[in-house]
């Protein structure tokens, strides 16, 4: 869906790019949420993903070092954001044991490393413990790239951020891009087919206005739900039964305003909303119906952000039939992300009937509006 004028390709590995018992340092992407010491049920789908790199690696004999964040500690170590939880429930999706060593690079790493088995796997704290992490750091790349032989970036959701174990490590070890970052590329990439409906919600505009601008000129049908739909109304002028949206700044209402104004005829409004304690915290019965027909002509839908506060049980019955309506498209070429909507499909088990389901929140949104994108530029040849 993006308009790609690259010439260059990412550099994928084959088999013979990785000798027998090397020691593979492959960066996931795994900031999942974790409750009570547990990966939360819905944050299984994104370690899921890693299952199909990881089995080749393991069927080659790889040693596999497992290097990846959780939240923003901000360089320093915080237990709370450790990734021991995340090893544990990696031992079980992968259905192999995932070794969790309590530790960044550094010679307590590289002692453990050194005794690995061909075919095994550990995993490194939480690179975010360590400042040179999102300072790109040199002497920081190089100390991982001391645990490995050759490097893997399997991490899509992390490829909009220049930190050192995306982009200064590629230029200590032969480096290369997983089957995820691949797919997550090809399939953001493809040339979509008309109608072409977009169908984007969430929180706040803001975040979203270059995806927007990006979209409006190739789509058919862009629709309005959750928050960003209550800043467009709000924006332009439409009588609304609550007070001023949450999240609404001035800046957002100048640039709603401008893109009605600009895409006028392809943006669709809710006609009417869910209003719980003063907050209006759905789409209605009407938009749903709307919507929905709408989808069902579609050959290609991208979806973006919740229509209503998912969270609240009188918030998410638009999003969940929205939800099905484009799982059971038949015709349609369907993709999905945003950290919130996969959650919520994962919740309701839909993921499996999407094409694509985005493991990139943020990233998706920067590669789909075309933004720099130095995790990827780092791969290409
Ligand atoms: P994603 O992570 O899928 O990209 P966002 O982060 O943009 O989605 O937005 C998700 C959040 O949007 C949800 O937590 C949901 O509660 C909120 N939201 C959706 N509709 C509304 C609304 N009408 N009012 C307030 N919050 C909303
Ligand atoms: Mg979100």
């Amino acid at each position: 869906m993006k308009k790609t004028n690259a010439h260059k390709t990412l550099v994928t590995w084959h088999a013979n790019d990785i000798a027998r018992d090397a020691r593979v340092l492959l960066r996931v992407d795994v900031n999942v949420p974790i409750a009570h010491g547990r990966v939360a049920p819905y944050g299984m789908h994104r370690l899921r993903t890693l299952v199909p790199d990881v089995t080749r690696l393991l069927n080659r004999g790889a040693r596999i070092v497992l290097i990846a964040h959780r939240g923003d500690p901000g360089g320093r170590v915080d237990p709370d954001l450790s990734l021991a939880p995340v090893a544990r429930a990696l031992t079980k999706v992968l259905e192999t044991p995932v070794r969790f060593v309590p530790h960044g690079p550094g010679e307590d790493a590289q002692r453990v490393i050194d005794r690995m088995a061909p075919g095994t796997i550990v995993m490194l704290e939480n690179l975010r413990f360590f400042p040179g992490e999102e300072k790109n750091s040199v002497a920081f790349a190089k100390a991982l790239a001391a645990c490995g032989d050759v490097f893997v970036n399997n991490a899509f959701g992390v490829c909009h951020r220049k930190h050192a174990s995306m982009v200064a490590i590629t230029k200590y070890l032969p480096s290369f891009a997983g089957s995820l970052v691949v797919q997550e590329v090809t399939m953001l990439s493809a040339r979509e087919s008309h109608p072409f409906v977009v169908l984007l919600g969430g929180a706040k505009i803001q975040t979203k206005i270059p995806l927007i601008h990006q979209l409006a000129s190739r789509a058919d049908a862009i629709l309005f739900g959750g928050g960003a739909a209550l800043t467009m109304l709000y924006a332009n002028d439409h009588a609304l039964p609550v007070k001023a949206p949450l999240f609404t700044k001035n800046k957002d209402v100048a640039a709603a305003r401008s893109l009605m104004q600009k895409y006028a005829s392809i943006l669709h409004m809710p006609s009417d909303v869910v209003v719980h304690r003063g907050q209006a915290i759905d789409i209605g019965p009407a938009t749903i119906d709307a919507y929905a027909a709408i989808l069902s002509k579609a050959r290609t839908i991208f979806w973006n952000g919740p229509m209503g506060v998912i969270e609240s049980e009188h918030g998410f019955d638009g999003t969940l039939a929205l939800a099905r309506t484009i799982a059971n498209s038949r015709k349609a070429t369907t993709i999905v992300g945003g950290g919130e909507t996969v959650a919520f499909l994962d919740e309701f088990h839909l993921t499996d009937c999407f094409t694509h389901v985005s493991t990139g929140g943020g990233a998706m949104l920067a590669f789909l509006a075309g933004d720099a994108m130095p995790g990827l530029d780092a791969l290409l040849s």
